[in-house]
C-alpha cells in the first residue's frame, strides 16, 4: 500500500486492488484521493447550492411580483420623503420593521395621497422586502384588474383574481375615486374581504383621503380601516422632478439575477494537490 501526505489533512493511503500485471490487460491506475478533502469539497458543494437555490427562488419570486420595470429599483431605503413626510416614513419603517408580525396578523397599509407623492415607489419598495424576506408578491394596479371584466374580456379575470387573492403580499395600486359602479365596487371589496379573512397582508394606494375613502364602496373601505395601518403621505408631486433624479435613475436593482459561478476547490490526489471546478445544479 502507498502512502501520501494531505498538506491540510495528512497521511492517507492508496488502495491497492491487487491486480494481476501482465497477460495483455490494460493497465488499471486508480488514484487515491484524500478522504477529507473530498469531505470537505462535498460540504461546500452543499453550501453553495443551497445559496444558490435560495438566490434563483428570490429572483423568481421578484420576477413574478410584476413590478412595473419602472420601479424595480425602488427599495424603501432610496424613498427620500420631504420634511413634511417625515411622520408618513416613519409609519411605514415601523410597519416594515417587523414583516413576520405584518406576514401573521394580517396587517396592511393603506398609504393615502395625491399623485406623485411616492406611494407606487413605496409599493415596489415594501414588495421587494416581502421577497427578499422569504414571501410571495404581487403588484397591481387597480384600473388594469378592472379593465379585465370589461369588453373585450380579451384576458381571464378570475385566473387572475385567484392569483391575487392568494399570494403573500398584494399591493393594490391607483385605488382612485373612480370605483363607482356598483359592480367594480363589489370586485374590489370580493378582493380586499377574501384577503381580509384569510389574514393576508394588503398594500393599498389611494387617491382618496380619510374623509373620502368610502368612496370605493362602504364595506370594503371599512375592511381597510380594520385590516390596514393608514399612512396619509403629505405635500406636492415629486414626481414632476423625477426624470432628473440621477439617484433614483441610476439605483441599482435590490435583487438580482443569480449567475452560475464555478466553485474551485482542491484536492490531494495522489500526493499532488488538484484544483477541480462544480458549478451548482439547476433548479
Ligand atoms: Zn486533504
Amino acid at each position: 500500500m502507498t502512502s501520501y501526505t494531505c498538506p491540510r489533512h495528512g497521511q492517507y493511503l492508496a488502495v491497492d486492488l491487487g491486480l494481476p500485471e501482465g497477460f495483455g490487460a490494460v493497465p488499471i491506475t486508480v488514484a487515491a484521493q484524500c478522504q477529507a478533502c473530498a469531505q470537505a469539497a462535498n460540504a461546500l458543494k452543499q453550501q453553495t447550492q443551497a445559496l444558490v437555490d435560495v438566490q434563483r427562488a428570490t429572483w423568481t419570486r421578484w420576477q413574478e411580483a410584476e413590478i412595473p420595470s419602472r420601479f424595480k429599483n425602488r427599495t424603501v431605503a432610496n424613498w427620500r420623503p420631504t420634511t413634511k413626510q417625515a411622520a408618513a416614513a416613519r409609519i411605514v419603517h415601523t410597519w416594515l420593521s417587523d414583516l413576520d408580525a405584518r406576514w401573521k396578523t394580517g396587517e396592511g397599509l393603506l398609504l393615502m395621497g395625491v399623485p406623485g407623492v411616492g406611494k407606487t415607489h413605496l409599493l415596489a419598495g415594501l414588495l421587494t422586502a416581502a421577497v427578499q424576506a422569504g414571501h410571495t408578491a404581487r403588484y397591481a394596479s387597480w384600473p388594469d384588474i378592472w379593465a379585465r371584466f370589461r369588453p373585450p374580456y380579451s384576458e381571464h379575470p378570475e385566473e387572475l383574481m385567484r392569483a391575487l387573492r392568494k399570494v403573500d403580499f398584494l399591493a393594490l395600486d391607483e385605488i382612485g375615486l373612480t370605483v363607482s359602479t356598483e359592480k367594480e365596487q363589489a370586485r374590489l371589496f370580493e378582493l380586499i374581504d377574501s384577503r381580509y379573512s384569510r389574514r393576508r397582508p394588503t398594500l393599498i394606494a389611494t387617491n382618496a383621503t380619510a374623509a373620502t375613502l368610502a368612496s370605493i364602496g362602504e364595506r370594503t373601505a371599512d375592511r381597510l380601516r380594520e385590516a390596514c395601518v393608514a399612512v396619509s403621505i403629505p405635500g406636492d408631486s415629486y414626481r414632476g422632478r423625477a426624470p432628473t433624479d440621477k439617484v433614483l435613475l441610476d439605483a441599482p436593482w435590490p435583487i438580482n439575477q443569480p449567475t452560475a459561478e464555478a466553485l474551485r476547490y482542491i484536492v490531494s490526489v495522489d500526493g499532488q494537490d488538484v484544483e477541480r471546478e462544480w458549478e451548482p445544479k439547476a433548479a
